[in-house]
């Protein structure tokens, strides 16, 4: 095997994989170097997103959505299913069976791209140089043209609550519980907290969240955060805000948590505790001497809009590079790179990248939240569409939560668009295109959307914005 390529990418995620597949595609001579073991031992491909994050996680929350509908919804369709139970090793074995399937379809993907699979610790060196170290410890040294760096992120430790025990667990740990703990604690009421949270909440859990901020999803829309935050109350998820936790003691098999609020210095004991309160930017042993590549203040490697850094011909994308840390994000960073390596156009629109959460309703928005607009001074028109008055959400048994879209008052351009409800993270999608092309709402006011669908309810929202909703009273 050659020891020279076009591009070597450091990192085998959601950012870096694409970014292989592309400059292969582009007919570039390209290597990718990945070094994630799963806790089998195995070596994998995908990184957090395939082998412990995205992946998995959506396995756990559809197998636990299904369990939690059949008890509270099958009723109202007149079907009796007083006995239905959850085999929480079947569950697990059955995500374990979507991640090998999907990361070892990675290898298939590099395969028809040219791409060739490093499986090892990379190191990037001065003058276009990488330092490769097989996971049998042989070790050679690369070089390239271009170097992309995709080392991703870890989660952040909390030092009163260090992993320290198998009874307090990242969010990789939460998404291997083998039974359901009794008691579950959660630090976070963050993404992964609402989302394993509901997890283990739908199969019997009584889970505590305690989140430091006084507001609840205070980087949402705040009058989808006061309609979610009503959802998973229902759900029985018991949320503590403004809690900050100042002791953690494992007592046995069981965890003594200690925090102080409003109230004062509080206790609860739980039997497992997960910490979410957010990742950080990982580059251990990425960087040699001489390199030129800077870390900013936070540890993120500082890049321009289009992912180069300071040192020539060196790039870097993903959850070690500012921006939201979401796999999509990193997809496109890395399609940007190895687009223009090759010379081609690249580009990414930072301003339409969505944010879902796979909740139960799910929560999705794109663009400007509504404080944000307001803050702004930007003159604005809003519309807000219920899913309760959907057809398709009614016949569906999940008419929950609403719509909205936000508009420019001058030129209608929409702003953002805020959607909680069922398969809000699909309906998403309209919303991103939209924005993508600039559409105003009298744009998808225009647009036929089939009957009964969900995706009314955003053509719906659009006319609302208006104050000409025909299926629904124009409040707003
Ligand atoms: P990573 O996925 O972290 O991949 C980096 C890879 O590089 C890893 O395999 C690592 O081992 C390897 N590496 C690091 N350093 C080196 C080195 N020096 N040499 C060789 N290899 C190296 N995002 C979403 O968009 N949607 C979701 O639904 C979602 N759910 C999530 C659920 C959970 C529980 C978690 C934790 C995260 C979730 N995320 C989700 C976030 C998503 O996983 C990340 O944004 C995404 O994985 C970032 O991709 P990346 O390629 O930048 O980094
Ligand atoms: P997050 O940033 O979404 O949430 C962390 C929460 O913890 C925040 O609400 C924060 O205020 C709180 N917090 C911080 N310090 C705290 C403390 N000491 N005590 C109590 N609360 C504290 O982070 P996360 O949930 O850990 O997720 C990490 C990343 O993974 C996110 O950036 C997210 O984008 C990504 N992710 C995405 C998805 C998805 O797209 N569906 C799912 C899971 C994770």
């Amino acid at each position: 095997m050659s020891d020279s390529f076009d591009v070597i990418v450091i990192g085998g995620g959601p950012a870096g994989y694409p970014a292989a597949i592309r400059a292969g595609q582009n007919k570039l001579t390209v290597a990718c170097i990945d070094e994630w073991k799963n806790l089998d031992g195995a070596a994998a491909f995908g990184g957090t997103c395939l082998n412990a994050g995205c992946i998995p996680s959506k396995a756990l929350l559809e197998s636990t959505e299904l369990y939690h509908r059949a008890h509270e919804e099958f009723a109202a369709h007149g079907i009796k299913a007083p006995d239905v139970t959850m085999d929480v090793a079947q569950m697990q074995k059955r995500k374990a069976g979507i991640v090998k399937t999907m990361t070892q379809g990675i290898l298939a993907l590099f395969k028809a791209a040219g791409v060739t699979p490093l499986q090892g610790h990379g190191k990037l060196l001065s003058g276009h140089r990488v330092e490769y170290t097989a996971h049998d410890g042989t070790r050679r040294e690369l070089t390239a043209k271009n170097i992309i760096l995709a080392s991703g992120s870890a989660p952040i430790e909390l030092r009163s609550a260090a992993f320290k025990s198998p009874q307090i667990v990242d969010s990789w740990g939460a998404l291997e519980f083998p039974s359901v703990p009794k008691r579950l604690g959660v630090i976070g009421a963050g993404v992964i907290g609402l989302e394993l949270g509901s997890v283990w909440r739908r199969l019997g859990s009584e889970v505590t969240v305690l989140e430091a901020l006084p507001d609840f999803l205070a980087i949402a829309d705040q009058q989808l955060a006061k309609e979610a935050l009503r959802h998973f109350k229902k759900l029985g998820l018991d949320i503590r805000l403004g809690a900050k936790v100042t002791a953690a003691n494992v007592a046995g098999d069981a965890v003594d948590v200690t925090y102080t609020d409003a109230k004062g210095e509080q206790k609860i004991t739980v039997d497992r505790l997960v910490v979410a309160i957010g990742r950080r930017p990982y580059t251990k042993d990425l960087l040699g001497p001489g390199t030129g590549v800077e870390l900013d203040e936070r540890g993120f490697i500082k890049v321009d809009h289009e992912c180069r850094t300071g040192a020539e011909g060196v790039w870097a994308v993903g959850d070690c590079v500012r921006g939201p840390m979401l796999a999509h994000k990193g997809k496109e960073e890395g399609v940007m790179v190895a687009d223009l390596i090759a010379g081609h156009y690249g580009e990414v629109n930072y301003k339409t990248v969505p944010s879902v959460m796979y909740t139960a309703p799910e929560i999705a928005w794109v663009g400007l939240t509504e404080e944000q607009v307001k803050a702004q001074g930007k003159a604005y028109k809003a519309g807000v569409f219920p899913f309760m008055a959907s057809g398709r959400a009614r016949a569906m048994e999940q008419a929950q939560g609403f719509a909205k879209i936000i508009a420019a008052k001058d030129d209608d351009e929409i702003l953002g668009v805020h959607i909680i409800g069922p398969m809000a993270g699909e309906l998403i999608a309209e919303a991103v295109l939209a924005m993508e092309y600039s559409a105003s709402s009298e744009d998808l006011q225009r647009t036929i959307h089939a009957h009964p669908t969900l995706s009314e309810a955003l053509h719906e929202a659009a006319l609302a914005v208006d104050k000409r909703a025909i299926d629904s009273i124009n409040r707003y």
